[in-house]
């Protein structure tokens, strides 16, 4: 029986923080770079600040123009569509401004998947797959399935999930996966 694998967005696929450290330099009159912004510790921004980035992100194309996170995904994606049932999962409720922009962009860069398959949702517990690609560590303890771990400097602390560094080796773990 085909197994199924739901993939997160940000962090995953797109490049969120790359464009969020852009608007926050931009906005904010600061000049982090992206490493520092990953890193997690600067950008603890006051409110105010956390209240206008957030009324940015809900702007209808914020998301829209993010960078494919790792260039690879796109083909992976495509040969794991052949053995697995593919699923895009996206917590977009805090950002509801974001679900055209999000779709647009899974279709531009993802256009081969299946569109039923696409959820946007807040906790994934309700997704029920087999596994879960995220690089939240939040999202994966609600997950029942296998939970893999996408790496990144704030989730480098975190134990007891599969963890990949990147889209080729999420092809070689499946492929691992399909001759168990
Ligand atoms: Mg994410």
């Amino acid at each position: 029986m085909r197994k199924s694998i739901a993939i997160d967005m940000d962090q995953v696929l797109a490049n969120f923080y790359k464009k969020l450290c852009q608007t926050v330099n931009e906005n904010f009159n600061t000049n982090y770079t992206n490493e520092e912004f990953l890193a997690g510790s600067r950008r603890d921004l006051p409110e105010e600040q956390t209240k206008r980035l957030y009324e940015l992100m809900n702007e209808p194309d914020f998301f829209r123009d993010l960078e494919v996170l790792d260039a690879d995904a796109i083909e992976v994606v495509r040969k794991l569509q052949e053995h697995f049932d593919i699923y895009i999962a996206t917590a977009a409720m805090e950002v509801p401004g974001s679900f055209k922009a999000k779709y647009n962009w899974l279709m531009q860069y993802f256009p081969f998947l299946n569109k039923q398959n696409i959820v946007f949702c807040g906790t994934k517990s309700v997704i029920h797959t087999d596994y879960l690609i995220d690089d939240s560590p939040y999202q994966l303890e609600a997950f029942k399935g296998t939970g893999i771990l996408y790496s990144m400097p704030y989730n480098e602390a975190t134990e007891g999930f599969i963890r990949m560094n990147n889209w080729k080796e999420i092809e070689i773990y499946f492929q691992e996966q399909l001759v168990k």
